[in-house]
């Protein structure tokens, strides 16, 4: 019975996502204000400088870098692609894993122009603005691969797809809160997330705090877990992560925009027990 219920819980999230419209997600979320690279207080560029910080603070390295639940996003590899030589991009959706391939073959179609993201990131690393055409072809070359992924699954990747000892670190955004039924699927599925990573490897995690709702299209309104800080902290720890940092956003009134409910974000650095 219990069984039962989870699994019910599960497919109707898998429901809710068949509405996902990329170029809408990415207009709502990943354009100003949100994405203002003037602004010191807006979300991205918030959450690009915890990555680079986490990225280059000297303890997080290896091979492989995966990223869980991309989306049809970049800006969560683009100070990850300086410091791996493989990095894999997974999503749920076939339409965002299109919208992922169309960036990687560099065709006219892409529902948003990355530029501005990777010259920000270039700034942040001390390189002139004008080296974001180097970090695009840097990215281009190691990103080997764009993989289906169900974190609700013990294992959420095809068997064969990482090497047996496991990714040396995972980035996650927005993903585990925003595909979970309650807080006991979100933790079942970091515990998922994490066999896919090698002991001692790192977890960067970001995600929504107070979220019980957005919009993944016009009318699409996907249901997510509100989470605070105690919880996810205790989720990390229930699923064998020892947390190395926790911080947090909060949205100013304008980063409200109506297309959610979201009033902070989290940024967790990791490292599996
Ligand atoms: N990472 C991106 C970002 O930072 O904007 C996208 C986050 S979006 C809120 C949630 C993503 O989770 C969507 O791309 C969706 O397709 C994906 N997703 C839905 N169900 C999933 C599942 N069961 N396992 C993994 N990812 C899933």
């Amino acid at each position: 019975m219990e069984e039962k219920g989870k699994e019910n819980g599960v497919a109707a999230m898998a429901a809710c996502y068949q509405g996902f419209d990329p170029a809408a997600y990415l207009q709502y979320n990943y354009t100003p204000p949100r994405a203002d690279f003037e602004r010191k207080d807006s979300i991205v560029p918030w959450k690009l400088a915890c990555l680079h910080r986490a990225f280059t603070e000297g303890d997080v390295g290896g091979e492989l870098l995966v990223d869980i639940g991309s989306g049809p996003t970049l800006y969560q590899v683009l100070s990850g692609c300086e410091v791996f030589n493989q990095v894999l991009l997974t999503d749920f959706l076939e339409v965002n894993r299109q919208e992922l391939r169309r960036w990687l073959r560099d065709e006219e179609e892409c529902n948003l122009d990355w530029t501005p993201y990777l010259q920000h990131v270039c700034k942040l690393e001390g390189r002139r603005p004008s080296a974001w055409t180097e970090k695009a072809a840097k990215l281009r070359q190691v990103i080997t691969d764009i993989l289906p992924i169900d974190v609700h699954r013990p294992q959420p990747l095809a068997p064969d797809a990482l090497p047996s000892a496991g990714a040396d670190c995972l980035v996650s955004c927005f993903c585990l809160e925003s595909v979970s039924p309650d807080l006991a699927a979100f933790t079942r599925a970091l515990g998922h997330i994490g066999r896919l990573l090698r002991t001692g490897g790192h977890l960067l995690l970001i995600g929504a705090l107070g979220e019980s709702y957005y919009f993944g299209g016009p009318g699409v309104k996907i249901p997510v877990v509100p989470l605070n800080e105690a919880q996810v902290c205790a989720s990390l720890k229930e699923s064998g992560f020892t947390l190395i940092r926790l911080e947090v956003y909060t949205l100013n009134q304008d980063m409200r925009v109506g297309v959610d409910d979201v009033t902070g974000v989290f940024f967790a650095k990791a490292r599996k027990d």
